[in-house]
């Protein structure tokens, strides 16, 4: 039942720029200039290219001349401020790839989605008689529609209309082979006095065949899109990324795994699953009118129940908390695995991947928790045991790494969850309490008493079993003191014990382990730790 990523390819690299020259102005080098590296100065916009391989996702940056040329540029970390606004950029082409050198933007950008916009594709299919393309005309315009229908139902209010204004073939020889950017100028070349960006949209499908790592390309906050794999998933990712969208991320254990945030279209696509909706936390950055509407902000230093729906106008569907201190939004969001959300991996009967940790993620419907960075969306996950779960659910609590936030899923319907939030401390939440096979996940807790030299140490024991009930007994746990030889204690009907030393002990540090074995095929096993210090 494992799924499989559908579009990994073998990799190949991107077909690198063979001729820089097409359109910029080069500044002769005299020879009296040898030292100094030969620079040229030109206005356009850089612009960062999303290279969509899931083995190695990727940047590279290509500066959009005024003249609608494509070349293909390095930019240094510290000029990337200016990427997606126009600019007067200077270049040292001395280099194969041209280094930006400075790049003065001429306006400062502002939200794409002020207002609510109509969004408009066009539809270049190449064709390529050297190839055995199976995407036709018909089949990239089919697919481009399906995505504007996909992306007006998750613009909410912000994209008020999507059309294909225009799609057409275009023959290319060898295209699989040549400069991607080359192949972008030219086919934007087909449509004079198209300005590409946030409303007008280049769709280019490659043959089907194109052999690259990389399923498909688009420009954060442009107008250009290359794709390779004709279907929905990846067309609504990259239109996404020429809203300015990055990659939705997973967070196991405090660290970020890319594209695993996989509820959304920024994510991994899976098979031929539908693309999820937008997360909450991408739809306050596209600043989406009905998004807005349906979102609660929270006070931080709280504790609030909140209902939160899956899908549904009017009710709230996202709830937002600012942490003053760290400066993080956290976003909270119901997978319910319906409506919308139907048709995609995580609402099927085994959504698990196997995460680049070696573990498995499972994706099962729940409460998603999130927030952005600069790097992307990262959606967080709750550790059950050895399993890692991408949202939380029904009785379980979710702890952020910080412990300045908790959130308790409280109840869950077919369309709405019930949330307890507390922000600014982690109020009474506890660790998770079942596995995905309903197995209970015990908690040891181990309490040194104090303890003078002579005197019998004590430990105090409490183990938390979820599995246990009324009538029940729990399992018999076993103490280990500075690695001997392990006791047997007997727990009460609250699973409380307290242990005593047979006799006096001397001064000094003595660690203790508690193991609980589990109640045969009801519970997990678990270990609690402390020391005792015994003092003169
Ligand atoms: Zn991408």
């Amino acid at each position: 039942m494992t799924p499989y990523y559908r579009r990994m390819r073998p990799r190949r690299t991107l077909p690198v720029a063979l001729a820089l020259a097409v359109a910029l102005p080069w500044t002769a080098l005299s020879a009296a200039d040898a030292a100094t590296p030969p620079t040229t100065t030109t206005t356009g916009t850089l612009l960062e290219v999303a290279i969509d391989d899931h083995d190695a996702p990727t940047s590279t940056w290509v500066l959009e001349g005024d003249d609608g040329s494509l070349t293909e540029v390095k930019v240094p970390t510290s000029l990337r401020g200016a990427v997606g606004a126009p600019a007067t950029v200077t270049l040292d082409t001395s280099t194969a790839t041209p280094t930006v050198t400075a790049a003065r933007p001429s306006t400062t950008l502002t939200p794409q989605v002020s207002r609510p916009t109509a969004l408009h594709a066009y539809v270049v299919d190449i064709v390529d008689p050297t190839s055995s393309d199976t995407t036709t005309l018909a089949k990239a315009t089919a697919t481009t529609k399906s995505m504007e229908s996909y992306w007006v139902r998750e613009g909410k209010g912000g994209i008020t209309s999507f059309d294909t204004t225009k799609a057409i073939s275009f023959t290319q020889a060898n295209a699989c082979d040549m400069n991607v950017y080359e192949l972008w100028a030219k086919a934007a070349a087909k449509f004079p006095g198209v300005a590409w960006g946030w409303a007008n949209h280049l769709v280019v499908y490659l043959p089907s065949d194109c052999a690259y790592g990389w399923t498909g390309l688009a420009t954060i906050g442009g107008g250009y899109m290359m794709i390779v794999a004709p279907d929905l998933p990846t067309t609504a990712h990259e239109l996404g990324h020429n809203l300015g969208l990055a990659h939705s991320n997973l967070e196991i254990k405090g660290k970020t795994y890319e594209y695993f945030g996989a509820f959304g279209p920024m994510g991994f696509s899976v098979n031929d699953y539908a693309p999820g909706t937008l997360d909450a936390a991408y739809q306050e950055q596209l600043a989406l009118p009905k998004a807005a509407a349906a979102r609660r902000t929270l006070t931080w230093g709280s504790t609030t129940t909140v209902t939160i729906a899956a899908v549904g106008a009017g009710a709230v569907n996202s709830v937002k908390v600012t942490d003053p201190k760290t400066g993080t939004s956290w976003f909270f969001e119901y997978r319910a695995g319906r409506g919308p959300d139907a048709k995609t991996f995580y609402a099927t009967q085994y959504p698990f991947l196997y995460g680049p940790a070696g573990g498995l993620v499972d994706y099962r419907r729940g409460v998603q928790v999130s927030n952005l960075t600069s790097g992307g969306l990262i959606t967080h996950t709750t550790i059950a045991a050895d399993e890692t779960w991408a949202a939380t659910r029904k009785g379980e609590w979710f702890v952020d790494r910080g412990k300045r936030l908790a959130m308790k899923v409280v109840s869950t319907t077919a369309t709405a969850a019930t949330v307890q939030i507390v922000t600014g401390g982690t109020g009474a939440a506890t660790p998770p309490r079942w596995t995905r096979e309903g197995m209970a996940l015990p908690v040891v807790v181990v309490t040194p008493l104090a303890t003078k030299v002579g005197q019998k140490a004590r430990v105090n024991i409490r183990v938390i079993d979820a599995s246990v009930g009324s009538s029940e007994s729990y399992a018999v746990p076993r103490i280990t003191i500075d690695g001997g030889t392990p006791i047997n204690v007997k727990l009460d009907a609250n699973g409380r014990a307290t242990w005593t030393a047979s006799g006096p002990w001397a001064k000094g540090s003595y660690p203790v382990q508690v193991y609980y074995p589990g109640r045969a095929g009801q519970s997990l096993k678990a270990n609690g730790y402390a020391t005792v210090v015994v003092t003169p």
